[in-house]
């Protein structure tokens, strides 16, 4: 190990404001020179740092999107410096306005072999719980590398679909017989959005393929919160007014604008709720021809609520009490959903039946 090492390390951090390791002379080889670990690491911008021990330190990249998960897709990865071994069993927060200041997590860790190593390609093996197989690293230019996954991905596994259209109900006066087959939501007055999270990142598109994602940042840290999760949802952007009732007028502020200093200023005056109401995407199946009582389960499982995104309440019968909460609500409708259908992308069918409120 060069006697070094760690001086670019050591320089960025203070150990008495960081409880990151900062051993302060150069540590021994601890490992048995196979250990790998990935950390996920909610700084500034959401990143995961995969480090692979060599010469008694961990050579680490910065991941943005963190592992590809199939041979389609190479990822970025920013070559950052050497971190000490102990740096292999590190998780917490670092506090904010230090360097990565944010909260750090170990995503997966494990050994790994070295197929080759030079100075622009890593051909290695990762054997961990989370992250197998085997992945190059090759140099672009400076800092910058990219991520190859060489395997092919899991078994079974279904790559993150690039449109899903929305599924749509029939209007109808009265609800379906039999009552016990449908379950029962408000319709939210919103506008429909599908949002496709990968990498920690959403995209948000509109029932006509508008792009929404720049529109509605408060997406973003659903998003980083699902982490490596590949996961698409459906649901309504919805703004709620004083009251708590959804109001058409002031999310058409959020909808029309278009200048980033005007979208920063109006996500703090008319703030948007994201109410999620299915799953047609998730850990890498596609999961639209489940029947929507499991899809409603998987959602459940997921426990969306946050800051700016909840997950629509659905009621399993009488709906004339749904009804009446939606119309004291000032909701336009009322939405029954048959328990067994799949979803249907694009098409208006009659699983999902909405009645219309008497506001
Ligand atoms: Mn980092």
């Amino acid at each position: 190990m060069a006697p070094d090492a760690l001086e670019t390390y050591r320089k960025k951090r203070d150990p008495r404001r960081t409880p990151e390791p900062v051993p302060q002379d150069n540590a021994t080889n601890q490992g048995d020179g196979n250990t790998f670990v990935i950390q996920e690491h909610h700084a500034t911008a959401l990143h995961w740092d995969l480090r692979l021990e060599r010469g008694g330190v961990l050579v680490s990249w910065a991941v943005p999107k963190g592992l590809p998960l199939d041979r389609e897709t190479n990822h970025l990865a920013v070559h950052t410096e050497d971190h000490p071994m102990e740096y292999a069993a590190f998780h917490g927060e670092i506090p904010q306005g230090e360097y990565g200041g944010g909260q750090m997590f170990i995503w997966d860790r494990g050994t790994y072999e070295t197929e080759k190593w030079s100075e622009r390609e890593v051909k290695f093996v990762l054997h961990g719980s989370r992250a197998t197989g085997r992945y190059v690293l090759f140099k672009t230019g400076g800092k910058n590398w990219m991520i190859h996954r060489m395997d092919p991905p899991a078994e079974g596994f279904e790559a993150l679909p690039a449109l899903i259209r929305p599924m749509l109900p029939v209007e109808r006066k009265r609800f379906p017989a039999p009552l016990s087959n449908y379950s029962y939501e408000m319709s939210w007055d919103g506008v429909r959005a599908v949002v496709y999270v990968d990498g920690g990142r959403p995209r948000a598109l509109s029932a006509d393929n508008d792009d929404l994602t720049a529109r509605f940042p408060e997406l973003r840290e659903l998003a980083a919160k699902l982490g490596s999760r590949q996961v698409v949802l459906d649901g309504e952007l919805v703004a709620f007014d004083q009251n708590n009732r959804p109001s058409r007028a002031l999310l058409e502020s959020r909808t029309n604008a278009t200048s980033p200093s005007q979208i920063r200023q109006l996500v703090r005056q008319v703030p948007v709720t994201y109410v999620v109401f299915d799953v047609l995407h998730l850990d890498n199946r596609s999961t639209a021809a489940l029947p929507f009582v499991e899809r409603r389960a998987l959602l459940e499982s997921l426990r969306l609520s946050g800051s700016s995104w909840l997950t629509s309440p659905t009621w399993a019968d009488d709906p004339d009490a749904v009804m009446t909460a939606a119309q004291a609500q000032g909701l336009a409708a009322v939405i029954a959903k048959e328990l067994r259908s799949p979803y249907r992308p694009g098409r208006r069918s009659l699983s999902w039946i909405s009645v219309q409120t008497t506001r």
